[in-house]
């Protein structure tokens, strides 16, 4: 048969080539098949959709379906060709299709009715087994397309959420994450610090060394949070040369301890320069303890009250927010 050419003198030898009619004595079945039709179908039809049930079970004769989540023959998720059939899940549970099933060019199918189907199961066995090795492939093939699916969400949430600079968590993570942090706190009564760093003088940075070098600065930054936090703070460019670190399980003094070593390790470890020059940043850091019924806005406000009495009293330097009375860190 040329590629292009369909004949129905054709149908028995594209059947005995289809997983559906492998090892079946297509002559013992003569009668089903002439229950059955031959259609063809217009490029961009849509044979099958989830709107619709599904009565027939279809064999692709000549030409090539889609397999697509939308009605239109972009981004397929399969594709069948000849021999391959398509409505077996649907009409053996009774349910619409969960995918729209679209043909790519003209095509010819071989339409079986669900009666007719039953028919032919009954009169060749052979065919309930061809039947279910279909539906373990086609179960199969599903998989595949989720575990592709999920591993694609996966990869555009974890875009949508990590800063491109630093690698860091971006501000959208961090105020879906840190507000349920805060309810999980509340809940196990665990403590929490909220410390935000800054770079100080950033802007003479930028001005002394060009923009990208003040880039090459904040992604330096990024790694020396990753380098002295622990892997149960929550960390996140808060905007610009702003950071911002969520510590569960961390009250003041403790955050205070891990802010001070954070910002001696900033100001001890220069950043060395394509051009061999060596950079060194200061960052200065305002801490505040998380107290039940606190909401996040109001613990921001707070640390951003002490960052600022850090850079007031003279930059480099770690603050903490005014403790209550009979309060004492030391
Ligand atoms: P301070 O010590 O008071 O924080 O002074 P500062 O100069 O760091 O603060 P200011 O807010 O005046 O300036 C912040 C600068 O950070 C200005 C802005 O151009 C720079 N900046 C913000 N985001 C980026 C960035 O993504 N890349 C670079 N290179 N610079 C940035
Ligand atoms: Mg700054
Ligand atoms: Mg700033």
């Amino acid at each position: 048969m040329q590629k292009n050419d369909f004949h129905a003198d054709h149908v028995p030898a594209i059947l005995q080539g289809s997983g559906l009619f492998k090892g079946v004595d297509v002559a013992s079945i003569d009668s089903e098949l002439q229950d059955s039709r031959v259609q063809r179908i217009e490029p961009g039809h849509i044979l099958l959709d989830p709107k619709h049930i599904n009565t027939a079970i279809y064999i692709v004769l000549h030409g090539e379906l889609l397999v697509c989540l939308e009605p239109k023959i972009a981004h397929p998720l399969l594709r069948l060709g000849v021999g391959d059939c398509v409505g077996e899940l649907s009409i053996i549970d009774a349910s619409a299709p969960s995918a729209y099933v679209v043909a790519a060019v003209a095509t010819h199918l071989l339409v079986i009715s669900k009666p007719v189907l039953w028919r032919m199961l009954a009169l060749q066995q052979v065919m309930a087994l061809n039947l279910l090795h279909v539906l373990a492939h086609r179960i199969r093939e599903n998989n595949t397309v989720l575990l592709g699916s999920l591993e694609l969400q996966r990869q555009y949430r974890s875009k949508a959420e990590t800063d491109t600079l630093t690698g860091l968590h971006n501000r959208a993570w961090f105020e879906e994450v840190f507000p349920k942090q805060l309810e999980l706190c509340e809940r196990t009564g665990q403590q929490v610090s909220l410390l935000m760093v800054d770079i100080d003088h950033f802007k003479k940075v930028n001005d002394a060394y060009g923009h990208t070098c003040g880039d090459e600065a904040l992604r330096h930054m990024g790694n020396l949070l990753r380098r002295n936090l622990r892997s149960t703070d929550l960390c996140a460019r808060y905007g610009g040369e702003e950071m911002i670190v969520l510590m569960p399980g961390t009250e003041l003094m403790h955050a205070h301890l891990t802010a001070e070593r954070l910002r001696e390790s900033v100001a001890s470890t220069p950043l060395c320069l394509e051009d061999g020059r060596e950079m060194v940043i200061q960052v200065s850091g305002g801490i505040a303890q998380w107290q039940p019924g606190t909401a996040l806005n109001d613990l921001i406000r707070s640390a951003d009250q002490a960052l600022y009495k850090a850079k007031e009293s003279g930059r480099n330097r770690i603050e903490i927010q005014a403790l209550p009375p009979g309060m004492d860190l030391s």
